[in-house]
């Protein structure tokens, strides 16, 4: 019998086509080389690696989905691969690339005009433009119907006001996907940077994603072309399609978290000298270990699924809420887990599990806390909103 991979017990890679092992393989070997080198000092110092964005988009990783516009073209399940390695590296880049692809890149090829996709989505490929995306209010991101951002008509323009909380890109973005209430509902409008009354500052003092930037958006009478509102966005649904896409490339990112968490323990709990014998001989030091490739398995399983259900066409908000409720904890934990093996030394970014852990406390709160996709599914099943 073969040796079993432990980062990969049921060897759920064997269920990957050709073109998608090659995916993985080729943004594993990135992050690899360029990631893993230079991210513990970027954590440290709470500065987002720039200078990668260029290597990123020459490897198609930005919009991959997207069909034509100088984008791959790859399937979900391709995608995912790519927010499991780049995850593995770190959540923020993976944020990164999230948001580029699916909650900016996403929007303007599903709800843009034809002008706003030629305008954006190859400059956005090729790494050129970036993008954020303006849900979430000071007031409570739960909660986005109670949206206070406005956008009012005057003659052929829209003048925006209002604040956006804790968005990812927002101080580095090109463009801001930005949701506002208007007479009709909820609608989307591109914001481009430096116009006037539109501020993006960053937020400081982070402990957590602290290798991506996350900012604070302000509209100060911000006047917008009617060109610039996404044409075929209408009503919260908007946003809540592209969240679908961006969570479940979350559900495989927080695999890659946990599958480098697993490695750090598995290397440092067999060279760990105590008792006069390695660390790894003690029953419940391999209790630990066994329970995480329990729920890695589990979570590769589990996310590997809803990818082959999206690219039928068929996967349902409620089953990403479960992937993404079960798999950011199960990372989380298992982050934490393995810093405590780590003992002293699992304090410092010298061993990524305190990286992850402190990564993961964003993670497990964007896009949906945990609580907010228990209930989305408590709804599914009983069919009462709870919320
Ligand atoms: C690093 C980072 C990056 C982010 N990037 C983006 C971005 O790019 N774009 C964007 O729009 N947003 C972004 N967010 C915002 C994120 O989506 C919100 O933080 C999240 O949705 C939670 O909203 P909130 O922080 O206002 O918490 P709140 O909504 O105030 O929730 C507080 C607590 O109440 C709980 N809760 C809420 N409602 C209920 C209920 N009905 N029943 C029981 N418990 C409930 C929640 O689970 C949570 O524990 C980011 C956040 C972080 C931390």
């Amino acid at each position: 019998m073969k040796a079993l991979n432990p980062l990969d017990l049921y060897d759920v890679r064997s269920l990957l086509s050709e073109e998608e092992q090659l995916v993985q393989d080729t943004t594993a070997r990135f992050v690899d080389e360029k990631v893993l080198p230079i991210i513990g000092e970027c954590f440290e110092k709470g500065r987002f690696p720039m200078e990668l964005i260029p290597e990123i988009a020459s490897l198609g990783l930005l919009g991959s989905s997207i069909q034509g516009y100088d984008c791959a073209g790859l399937n979900g399940v391709s995608y995912g691969l790519i927010c499991q390695e780049l995850e593995r590296g770190d959540s923020g880049l993976r944020s990164f690339v999230s948001v580029q692809s699916s909650l900016v890149m996403y929007p303007i090829y599903a709800y843009g005009s034809e002008e706003q996709k030629q305008k954006w989505l190859p400059a956005m490929a090729r790494g050129e433009k970036i993008g954020c995306f303006g849900l979430t209010e000071p007031h409570g991101g739960s909660d986005p119907s109670n949206m206070k951002t406005t956008a009012k008509k005057k003659g052929g323009d829209w003048v925006l006001n209002g604040a956006k909380m804790w968005i990812t890109n927002g101080t580095i973005a090109d463009v801001a996907v930005v949701w506002a209430q208007t007479d009709e509902g909820i609608r989307g409008f591109l914001v481009e940077k430096g116009t006037k009354g539109f501020d993006a500052p960053e937020v400081h003092h982070k402990m957590s994603l602290r290798a991506s930037v996350t900012s604070a958006l302000y509209f100060d009478n911000v006047v917008i072309p009617e060109a610039n509102r996404l044409p075929k966005a209408e009503g919260l649904k908007g946003p809540l399609g592209c969240l679908t896409q961006a969570r479940y490339g979350i559900t495989w990112g927080a695999i890659g978290a946990a599958q480098a968490c697993l490695k750090e323990v598995l290397d440092y709990t067999q060279t760990r000298e105590l008792f006069g014998r390695a660390l790894n001989n003690n029953q419940m030091v391999q209790l630990r270990l066994a329970q995480m490739s329990r729920q890695i398995t589990l979570a590769q399983l589990l996310s590997l699924q809803l990818g082959r259900l999206k690219d039928k066409g068929e996967m349902q908000p409620a089953q990403v809420s479960l992937a993404k409720w079960n798999n950011c904890r199960m990372a989380i934990d298992i982050a934490r887990d393995a810093r405590d093996l780590l003992g002293g030394a699992g304090i410092t970014t010298e061993f990524c599990p305190i990286r992850h852990a402190l990564n993961l406390e964003s993670v497990i709160t964007y896009e949906g806390t945990e609580s907010v996709h228990q209930l989305v599914i408590g709804k599914e099943l009983t069919g009462a909103n709870a919320f």
